[in-house]
């Protein structure tokens, strides 16, 4: 068997192998008017993958293909789409695969937060199945999720901007970020190395903000005009009330000073969170927060028109990813995600040599 009847990938079995994926076919969902067959060439590893296989976000449907920074060629296009795909084009797909389209957060222009949003893997479709990621040789989704990639954008280099670089800009794009305005990163991983970089093309003044000094010198490199190391004594007192926007990408909230953080911002500045840490959460504290009347929210993955922004302002200012690529395959699927979970990356693991993986 092979494609269309059947797509194959590398799957996690279980909690406790959740670093042995093992090669896998299985039989896609029914095909849909308004679907669109890829074969994929690439796909980004993202912390939520890690999340998502050891259960540390809760239940896992194993056995589970993860994947969703997702780069192919379409193979095949449903005969209501509208969107203008063609078969061979290049494409992405990110985090979301499906929206109701109908609804009111879906009518303007907010899909990603539709109540029936689902997953690109993990999620059930209406048929029982189990919908799966971009660790495989091919995926399925409806149109509205595949986003052309414009020609000026490398496979390696684009695939992790579809789920991590989508996640840094929306917050970015909603918030103000521009010339004028000073803008701090929290956190210099996969999506905070994206918030510098974006943040920066924007046009804002950028800061990052990290625990220690051991990424100051990648910070600067990624375009920051600042850098601040919480582990320093009275680190926010300096800059007390001059941040209009702080986008926290950090994964952890252990030893979180959020009042400290807060601090930062000018009157109504906003700090907006992204990361989805395992555990307890922030510690909010009204008296100490009240003094500039700061916004505290969250920001989830981005909408179609701002995954299109954001690929456009990528191409036209030469944006590029920080990556390490891998050959797909259980060995390199199970050398990523293990290295992701330790945070032993800079920045974003593009998994490649989807040919060689899977010959047909
Ligand atoms: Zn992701
Ligand atoms: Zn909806």
């Amino acid at each position: 068997m092979g494609y269309p009847d059947t797509f194959a990938g590398f799957a996690v079995e279980s909690a406790e192998k959740w670093n042995q994926p093992k090669y896998r076919e299985y039989k896609p969902r029914p095909f849909e008017d308004r679907d669109v067959d890829i074969q994929v060439i690439a796909c980004g590893v993202c912390g939520s993958d890690v999340h998502t296989v050891t259960s540390g976000w809760g239940a896992c449907p194993y056995p589970l293909i993860v994947g969703h920074e997702i780069v192919g060629y379409v193979k095949r296009v449903g005969d209501k789409c509208v969107t203008g795909l063609k078969v061979g084009q290049r494409v992405g797909v990110g985090a979301q695969a499906w929206a109701c389209l109908e609804c009111r957060q879906c009518k303007n222009d907010n899909e990603v937060y539709c109540p029936h949003m689902r997953d690109t893997y993990g999620s059930e479709y209406p048929d029982g199945s189990i919908m799966q990621g971009g660790y495989s040789s091919h995926v399925r989704i409806h149109e509205y999720f595949v986003f052309a990639i414009p020609d000026a954008l490398k496979t390696e280099l684009v695939a992790p901007m579809l789920c991590a670089g989508a996640t840094a800009f929306s917050p970015l794009n909603r918030n103000g970020c521009g010339p004028g305005k000073r803008v701090g990163i929290v956190g210099i991983g996969g999506i905070g190395h994206f918030g510098i970089l974006f943040a920066k093309a924007l046009g804002a003044e950028v800061f990052a903000i990290s625990r220690s000094d051991k990424k100051k010198e990648d910070a600067i490199k990624l375009g920051a005009d600042g850098f601040i190391a919480t582990q320093d004594k009275d680190w926010n007192k300096e800059h007390s009330m001059t941040f209009d926007l702080i986008v926290n990408c950090a994964n952890s909230t252990k030893d979180f000073d959020l009042s400290a953080y807060m601090s930062l911002l000018d009157v109504n500045g906003r700090f907006i969170n992204v990361g989805l840490p395992e555990g307890d959460g922030f510690k909010v504290e009204p008296f100490k927060m009240l003094g500039n009347g700061a916004v505290f929210g969250f920001s989830h993955i981005a909408s179609r028109p701002e995954i299109i922004k954001m690929l456009d302002l990528a191409a036209e200012k030469g944006i590029e990813s920080w990556v390490e690529t891998l050959p797909v395959g259980e060995k390199g699927c199970g050398e990523a995600l293990s290295r992701c979970y330790a945070n032993d990356v800079r920045y974003r693991f593009t998994l490649t040599d989807y040919d060689k993986a899977f010959p047909n």
